[in-house]
């Protein structure tokens, strides 16, 4: 897998476009970075802290039942849904927090959406002892108010902003705003690969763990490789974990499910890729849904997760370069998904990674029995069951079909 160039940028895409008083604070990071990822004690403390407190290495599991069709291609689940706090944003948040700790900074801060990189930043902050505040739209605190309570269970500072859409996009100006007034004490816990360089780059180093150990076992336990990687696009970190360590196998064939939402021509999307344009957000160049005249537009899909306007610029490169390939799954396709694996797997899987799995399933009979098709299960659906709940069911799936 690529590094960035010099100045952050993967191809055309990426770089730092920030205020000045960012800058300092970016560049103190990357030196922080680039020291402690020289350093093998670093590394084993990360390990060590992925075996022990989030039950690492994850398992492989043969999807025997999801497809349902004896001519169509195994497929294989990588269970991320498996790790402590149900998902692959701790893997990132145990990387950024010991980081944290070696810079001897004294705060932890987090901007959160759906609550979901909100609570894994608190559980890091809580286990290393360190205080976090996290920026949340006001509106999402209203709509996530269980992640709030566990993240305040945790000892975390939710601040509600009430700024603009009182989203996602606010909370994160708002976490810009604090990092660049305190980055002395303060270390900016960023949720995906996203933001100004190095981030892209230093999640998906901490994400990478997860296609090392999916290509292990691959190897040991099927003495092959899969034929397809695939795995779903909000910010594009579980993606970019498990495609990193496949990316120099030119037969294996990389996949990016995006959330179309409604339908790519809809307004009502999220397919930053797939229906957007290049631009910059939140201090990088990528793809991002936007207006012609630049003004980032409102996003929509059913997994909160998916549920932004951007798009790591790693991906934007991929996608250019044609490395990788993006593709888009509607909120229809995805619950479909989402009810198939838990009735025919027993895993409740989290909305976003139903994007993947819907995918996965048409992939899968295309391919046909020679094929082995890997997809990122990122993680569970607990989370989701409410909202599920209230959709008529999707008639795709009954209990006559299986
Ligand atoms: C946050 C989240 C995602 C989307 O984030 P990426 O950075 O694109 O991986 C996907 N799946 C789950 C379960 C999530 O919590």
């Amino acid at each position: 897998m690529t590094e960035p160039d010099a100045r952050g940028y993967f191809g055309a895409f990426g770089g730092r476009f920030v205020p000045e008083v960012l800058v300092a604070a970016l560049t103190e990071l990357e030196a922080g970075m680039k020291e402690a990822f020289a350093d093998s004690t670093f590394w084993d403390a990360y390990h060590a802290m992925l075996r022990d407190f989030v039950g690492r290495p994850s398992p492989l599991m043969e999807a025997t039942r999801f497809t349902g069709d004896d001519g169509a291609a195994a497929v294989l689940f990588k269970r991320e849904d498996l790790n402590h706090t149900g998902a692959h944003k701790i893997n990132n948040t145990v990387g950024q927090g010991l980081l944290a700790a070696r810079m001897g900074k004294k705060r932890i801060i987090a901007e959160t959406g759906a609550g979901q990189h909100g609570v894994a930043t608190a559980t890091i902050g809580a286990k290393l002892g360190i205080p976090v505040d996290v920026y949340m739209g006001a509106l999402d605190v209203e709509r996530q108010s269980l992640n709030v309570h566990v993240m305040r269970l945790l000892g975390a500072t939710v601040h509600a902003v009430h700024s603009g859409t009182r989203t996602l996009k606010d909370a994160t100006n708002e976490a810009f705003r604090e990092w660049a007034a305190c980055s002395d004490e303060t270390f900016y816990v960023i949720g995906s690969v996203v933001g100004a360089h190095p981030y892209p780059y230093m999640v998906r180093e901490f994400q990478k763990v997860i296609g090392v150990e999916a290509r292990a076992q691959m190897l040991e336990r099927y003495g092959r490789l899969p034929s397809d990687v695939v795995a779903c696009v909000g910010g594009g970190s579980n993606a970019l974990g498990i495609f990193a360590a496949f990316a120099a196998d030119p037969d294996v064939r990389l996949w990016g499910v995006e959330a179309a939402g409604l339908g790519l021509e809809a307004s009502d999307t999220a397919a930053s890729l797939g229906a957007g344009s290049v631009g910059i957000l939140h201090g990088s160049r990528s793809y991002l849904l936007q207006t012609p005249e630049g003004q980032v537009r409102n996003t929509h899909s059913i997994s909160a997760g998916l549920d932004y306007p951007g798009v790591g610029p790693e991906h934007a490169y991929l996608k250019e370069c044609g490395r990788a390939e993006y593709v888009a799954v509607t909120d229809d396709q995805a619950l479909a998904a989402f009810h198939r694996c838990a009735a025919r797997e027993g895993i409740v899987p989290a909305l976003e990674s139903a994007h993947a799995l819907a995918f996965a399933q048409s992939l899968a009979g295309e391919r046909g029995a020679g094929g082995c098709v890997l997809v990122n299960l990122s993680g569970r659906g607990d989370k989701d069951v409410g909202q599920v709940r209230q959709r008529p069911r999707n008639g795709m799936e009954t209990r006559a079909s299986r």
